[in-house]
C-alpha cells in the first residue's frame, strides 16, 4: 500500500520516497518534533498560568535520545535547553555554541560521570558565556566543582523504584537523600534532579516520585536558598505497542498541582519545573522503511510471519 507523510502543503509518499533513495531508509521528520515540543510548551504553561502556579517550565532535551543535527536543531530553534550526560555530547554542544547554532540563553545541564576531559570542558564553556550547569552524582564531585562559579545542580537517588526500562538494582546514580541533607551549605546549588527510569509503565508512577523529591526539595531550601527548581527527569512512555498509555494533559496537570500543593504545605516557593522527556519528544518523528527478503510462517509463536529484512 501507500503512506503518506503531510506536512502542511506538502506531502510525501514513503513508497516513492523509498523507490528514490533506495532502503534501507531512515526517514526523519522535524517538524513532528517541533510540533510535539510546542504543544508540550503550550500544555505546562496553560496549565501553570490556570493553576496560579509561580514557578517557570523549562524543556531539556536529552542528547542521548537522538545526537544528529536533525533532531537537535529544530529542537533548540523551537525554545528546548539541553542535557548532556557525557564528554561527547558535550563536544557537540561545544560545536554548536562555537557556529552559532544555538541561542544565546540556551542552558545545557551535565549528567553523568565527570571524567577529567569532561570537567574541563564544562570549566572551558562556562568561561565561554555558556550557561552550563554540572549535575554533581556524587561526593567527589562536589569536591571537583568547589570552585565553579555558575548554578550547580545535584542528583538525587529516589527509594521510589517504578516499572520502566532500567536496571533498578543496580542504579546508584545521585546521593541519597541522606547524603544531600547532610550537605553543608552550597552557595549555588540551584536545582535538585532525578530520572527514575526511561518508558515508565503509570503514570501514577511519576507522580509516586515527584512527591518523594519535593519533600526533600522543602527540608534542602530550608538549607540552600538558591534552590528554586525541581528537574523530573525524562521517562514519559511512547506507544510501542497497542497499548492504552497515560497522556501528557493528565500527567502535567497532576505535576503542577501536586508541586504547588506541597510546597505550600511546606512553606517554601513554587519551585521551576524541569522535564528531560526524550523518546516522548522524538520517536514519533521518524520512521525505517525496509525491503522485506524473505518470509516464512510461524506455525506457533505469537507473529504470523518472520521477516529477513534488508536492515
Ligand atoms: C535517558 C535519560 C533521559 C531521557 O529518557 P527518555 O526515556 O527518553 O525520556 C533523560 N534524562 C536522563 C538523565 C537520562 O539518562
Amino acid at each position: 500500500g501507500e503512506l503518506i507523510i503531510r506536512e502542511g502543503h506538502y506531502q510525501y509518499n514513503v513508497h516513492d520516497l523509498v523507490r528514490k533513495f533506495g532502503s534501507s531508509l531512515e526517514i526523519f521528520m522535524p517538524f513532528v518534533i517541533e510540533d510535539r515540543l510546542n504543544k508540550l510548551h503550550d500544555i505546562f504553561n496553560s496549565t501553570i498560568k490556570r493553576a496560579g502556579y509561580k514557578g517557570k517550565f523549562f524543556y531539556h532535551y536529552p542528547m542521548k535520545v537522538n545526537q544528529n543535527k536533525e533532531a537537535v536543531l529544530p529542537l533548540v530553534s523551537e525554545g528546548a535547553h539541553l542535557e548532556v550526560g557525557s564528554v561527547n555530547e558535550l563536544s557537540l554542544v561545544r560545536k554548536l555554541w562555537e557556529g552559532d547554532a544555538v541561542h544565546h540563553n540556551i542552558r545545557v545541564l551535565c549528567n553523568g560521570p565527570k571524567t577529567r576531559s569532561y570537567v574541563d570542558l564544562i570549566f572551558h564553556m562556562w568561561e565561554k558565556q555558556l550557561r552550563i550547569v554540572p549535575i554533581i552524582e556524587d561526593l567527589q564531585e562536589l569536591d571537583v566543582f568547589k570552585e565553579f562559579r555558575g548554578d550547580i545542580g545535584i542528583r538525587i537517588n529516589l527509594e521510589t523504584k517504578v516499572k520502566s526500562r532500567w536496571d533498578k538494582k543496580a542504579d546508584r546514580f545521585g546521593l541519597t537523600a541522606e547524603e544531600l541533607l547532610g550537605l553543608g551549605k552550597i552557595r549555588n546549588f540551584k536545582i535538585l534532579h532525578y530520572h527514575i527510569g526511561s518508558q515508565i509503565e503509570l503514570g501514577e508512577d511519576i507522580i509516586r516520585a515527584l512527591k518523594e523529591a519535593v519533600s526533600v526539595y522543602a527540608k534542602l531550601r530550608r538549607i540552600h536558598p538558591s534552590l528554586d527548581t525541581i528537574d523530573i527527569g525524562g521517562g514519559f512512555a511512547v506507544p510501542y505497542e497497542k497499548k492504552r498509555l497515560y497522556n501528557a494533559d493528565a500527567v502535567v496537570r497532576r505535576i503542577v498541582n501536586t508541586l504547588k500543593q506541597l510546597a505550600e504545605k511546606a512553606e517554601v516557593p513554587h519551585p521551576h519545573i524541569i522535564v528531560e522527556w526524550g523518546r516522548y519528544i522524538v520517536a514519533p518523528a521518524q520512521m525505517s522503511a525496509f525491503k522485506i527478503v524473505s518470509s516464512k510462517e510461524v506455525p506457533k509463536g505469537l507473529a504470523r510471519r518472520w521477516y529477513v529484512i534488508d536492515g
